[in-house]
């Protein structure tokens, strides 16, 4: 039968950049960990967090646990792209299937070559999953940090697969790799203070989870720290010292991401159609469906706000003339009082010329006063 030292190897072949092996036990620590307010709400969006407790309730028929790590940031990504999106999602090829997809299909054939059934565990805790298995620690930002791999970053993705044949585990690494003198500088530099300083989130409070699941239009409180991102956000990995040494390796660019660089632009998000939409953004980007094409359009309104650019004027005086979402329409407001300037100013009055609303007039009143500060 195969060993686990030529398992770790093929992986390595594929493409994977690290692999370890763990038993096939539950995660009762984890119980705890979900039983508060913060993670009610992933059950209303299909993920059952839950049913990852246990092994089992994915793949009866599992006997180890073997965690492979995939480093998504390989590749130089534009700096606009950066501005913008959270890197992890620039690389998630879960519609487009031509990236992990085609890996994790690989070592999977691989492994049925030789006689083992395997099972990808999606929702499992791959954090801890990964710990137990050796191939990273944990951060205070709660990022898993690769032990070797991609510069012993958090730009990996931990893949879960669950086998029906007894392998020995590794010494497992469930600690935090932080060094003493790093000043929490993730906590301190998170813009919602989402991260709560004991090395668990408030994800409800993080940028990521308000960028696509944000109920209503973004409160005025959050609108400055959410800055620039319309998608995602990596703010407490870029000032990590452990992520240092990954962020500085030069890496060549790929067409992927060429390509996304021309379609995601803040301009095109705000003012795109259905067909853009399904055909440019979807197949990356899918957290959202057209129906919550108002999220999209009000965090590219946003992020236009906040760069304080001029040059985003006409493109937010078009979506004002043709959206009739008030949500978008608000940030839309919102953004130029924050751009301010006289061009800006004008389009705010002919708008309060015309406005009807209670709601909209407060925004209206609120962005001419950031117009002539
Ligand atoms: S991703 Fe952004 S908002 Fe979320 S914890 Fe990190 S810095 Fe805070
Ligand atoms: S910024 Fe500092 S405390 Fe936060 S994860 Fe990185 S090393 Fe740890």
């Amino acid at each position: 039968m195969i060993t686990k030292e030529e398992v770790k190897q093929r992986a390595l072949e594929i493409g994977f950049a690290d692999a370890g092996f763990a038993q096939s036990t539950p995660f009762e620590s984890q119980r705890e960990f979900l039983t508060n307010d913060y993670y009610g709400w992933t059950q209303s969006v299909g993920i059952d967090l839950w049913k990852g407790l246990d092994p089992q309730n994915i793949f009866p028929d599992s006997r180890s646990i073997i965690v492979l790590l995939y480093s998504y940031f390989e590749s130089s990504i534009p700096p606009l792209l950066q501005k913008y999106y959270g890197r992890c999602y620039l690389n998630d090829d879960r519609v487009t299937r031509d990236g992990l997809f085609t890996l994790v299909k690989k070592f999977r054939d691989f492994l049925k070559s030789n006689g083992i059934n395997s099972k990808v565990a999606n929702y499992m805790p791959d954090k801890l999953a990964a710990m137990r298995a050796g191939v990273g620690t944990s951060g205070k930002n709660t990022l898993l940090y690769a032990r070797s791999a991609a510069g012993g970053s958090s730009f990996v993705f931990p893949v879960v697969v669950l086998v029906d044949y007894d392998f020995s585990p590794d010494a497992p690494s469930i600690e935090s790799g932080c060094p003493s003198w790093c000043r929490n500088a993730c906590i301190a530099a998170c813009p919602t203070k989402a991260l709560l300083g004991n090395g668990k989130i408030n994800p409800q409070r993080c940028i990521s989870y308000l960028t696509y699941y944000g109920e209503g239009v973004t409160p005025l409180e959050l609108r400055e720290p959410m800055g620039l991102y319309i998608y995602g956000c990596d703010r407490c990995q870029n000032v990590c010292p452990r992520n240092t040494s990954w962020l500085y390796e030069r890496k060549d660019s790929t067409e992927r991401f060429i390509s996304m660089e021309e379609d995601f632009m803040p301009e095109k998000i705000l003012l795109m159609d259905r067909e853009y939409f399904q055909t440019k953004i979807w197949p990356y980007m899918f957290y959202m469906s057209f129906n919550d094409v108002w999220r999209w359009r009000m965090n590219a309104a946003r992020a236009m706000g906040n760069s304080r650019d001029e040059r985003f004027i006409p493109y937010l005086e078009k979506a004002l003339e043709n959206f009739d979402d008030e949500r978008v329409r608000i940030m839309c407001i919102w953004a130029l009082g924050r751009i301010g300037g006289s061009s800006a100013l004008k389009i705010l009055e002919n708008i309060r010329l015309q406005n009807t609303n209670a709601d909209l007039a407060e925004e209206i009143n609120l962005a001419m006063e950031n117009c002539n500060s």
